[in-house]
């Protein structure tokens, strides 16, 4: 199982398959738990990330860290990726084709890992896996489709520019941790959409 996480890991590593092979110092595979019930999305590495080879290093991550605490869910406890795996020169979003060709990668991670919900942080991944366009409107909802649970929330960068969405980010992770444990003590979810 591990073993093919980090399979994954070198495979993505390795990768060239779109223009930002040229432009990383280091690719971003996910990071985390692999028996994870919960996988957290973002969009794409950043200045931190690129140069670490980890995700959610940087400004960003120091607000999620701090969310997750509060939520009382670890980093180490949790797995850690993004839409794509390498850094769009000057912090761009990653166009469509991009998406695209790093999408089996997500997948894989998705399918080696099974989570329980999957996290949308921002809207990147709200857009490239839910097709959804306003994370104002949809934060905090619990959304189904195809037997899988999502989570959607505001990206943890957000915040930098919005400091009012620190304690939402807090909240809605807190929500999402309630929602966790309710799924796993055979619960109806309430809200779900
Ligand atoms: N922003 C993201 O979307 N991902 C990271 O890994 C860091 C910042
Ligand atoms: Fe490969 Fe994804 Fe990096 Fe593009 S962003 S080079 S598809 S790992």
């Amino acid at each position: 199982m591990s073993e093919d996480l980090d399979n994954l890991r070198k495979t993505v590593i390795s990768c060239n398959k779109c223009e930002l092979a040229k432009t990383r110092t280091n690719a971003v595979p996910g990071l985390g738990y692999y028996k994870s019930e919960i996988i957290f999305i973002g969009e794409a590495p950043g200045r931190n990330e690129d140069l670490w080879g980890k995700p959610f290093v940087g400004a960003a991550g120091k607000i999620l860290s701090e969310a997750l605490e509060y939520a009382g869910l670890t980093r180490d406890g949790v797995y850690i990726t993004n839409v794509v795996k390498c850094r769009p020169p000057n912090n761009r979003q990653p166009n469509t084709q991009e998406i695209d060709s790093c999408n089996s990668y997500l997948l894989e991670e998705l399918r080696l890992i099974r989570p329980k919900i999957i996290c949308i942080l921002g809207n990147t991944a709200f857009g490239s896996l839910l097709n959804g366009n306003s994370i104002t409107k949809n934060r905090g909802k619990i959304i189904k489709k195809n037997d899988q649970i999502f989570f959607v929330t505001v990206h943890p960068a957000a915040v930098i520019y919005n400091p009012q969405l620190r304690q939402v980010l807090k909240d809605d992770l807190k929500s999402l941790a309630e929602t966790l444990d309710n799924i796993k003590k055979g619960k109806s979810i309430e809200n779900i959409q």
